[in-house]
């Protein structure tokens, strides 16, 4: 009788425990960020094949990779046009030509605050260009380190890659960075391939969820690793990428490995410059589509609650 009463006081303790966590979650799930204006803005700069990304957090701006040195005229044009006087952050996510080409520019007209670059170089001149105009503005490179979070006006920055060293290529030193900006979410992932898509997820689990992703590697099959998309689940994917590019990007199959998933895709080389503009609660695309951020599925918060139950 004693065991049994115990045993119903366990049950009773679990649901209510239940009760209090779907409480919370929903008055989570409806907090709005009435405080966080629209003036959050992501901008996917087309510069052909390359990366060249312009995150906007109110008064501060961050920059995502330069473009190739052929790029740099309209990456630094680009940025004049939004009235960029200067960076509080830019970041080199890999040495590659495609993603620092045009950064030595940036670097040279636009105040710069912070540089964080991955701990390791490249014998190439575009790689010493840039270390020259960090040089001659007085700037030292900031290492990236796979957990440091950082501020840009309202939104929150955490770096997430690369959680290693001795890569044999240099597309899994990129740095790898989340934003978050009220309940919407978005992650740049460089050239980040499988090997640090695995590393992730071993660090980070299920906190890798995120509204917008943009793809690693310009939509090759080497990243956008069937694990790794689970997890970060995304309502939107957008592909770095180039016209005719020769090294057939967006590969086919991880085209069809996203519209699979329902997840929605935006593409340089067919849109042109994206803007993803966020008011804390859903993102806006130039288009006029637009996606609730932080969506909990009901599977989601199954797994929460197993979770907490088998802690117990
Ligand atoms: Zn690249």
């Amino acid at each position: 009788m004693k065991k049994k009463l115990k045993k119903n006081k366990k049950i009773i303790g679990i649901i209510l425990i239940a009760i209090v966590f779907f409480a919370v979650l929903k008055s989570q799930g409806n907090s709005e960020y009435e405080n966080l204006g629209d003036d959050f803005r992501v901008h996917y700069i087309d510069v052909g094949q390359g990366d060249s990304i312009l995150v906007q957090s109110g008064e501060e701006y961050m920059l995502i990779d330069g473009g190739k040195n052929v790029a740099a005229d309209t990456v630094v044009n680009y940025l004049k046009s939004q009235n960029v006087k200067k960076l509080k952050y830019v970041i080199g996510t890999h040495p590659h030509e495609d993603h620092i080409g045009g950064l030595d520019d940036v670097i040279d007209t636009f105040d710069v605050e912070n540089v964080i670059m991955p701990n390791v170089t490249h014998n190439t001149k575009s790689f010493e260009d840039v270390l020259d105009s960090i040089m001659n503005k007085g700037l030292t490179i900031t290492p990236a380190v796979s957990g440091e979070r950082y501020a840009l006006g309202d939104a929150e920055l955490l770096i997430l890659a690369p959680n290693g060293d001795g890569y044999k290529d240099l597309n899994d030193y990129s740095v790898v960075a989340r934003v978050q900006y009220g309940n919407t979410s978005f992650m740049f992932t460089g050239d980040a391939e499988g090997i640090s898509e695995k590393e992730m997820i071993d660090v980070y689990g299920s906190s890798l969820r995120t509204d917008v992703l943009k793809l690693g590697h310009h939509g090759s099959t080497t990243s956008t690793t069937n694990d790794f998309l689970e997890l970060v689940n995304p309502s939107v994917a957008v592909i770095t990428v180039g016209k005719d590019n020769t090294y057939g990007h967006p590969h086919k199959e991880i085209i069809e490995r996203l519209e699979k998933n329902n997840i929605r895709i935006y593409r340089t080389d067919l849109d042109g410059n994206i803007l993803a503009t966020s008011d804390g609660n859903s993102v806006e695309f130039s288009d006029g589509v637009s996606v609730d951020g932080n969506k909990d599925t009901i599977i989601d918060i199954v797994f929460k609650l197993f979770d907490i139950f088998s802690d117990m």
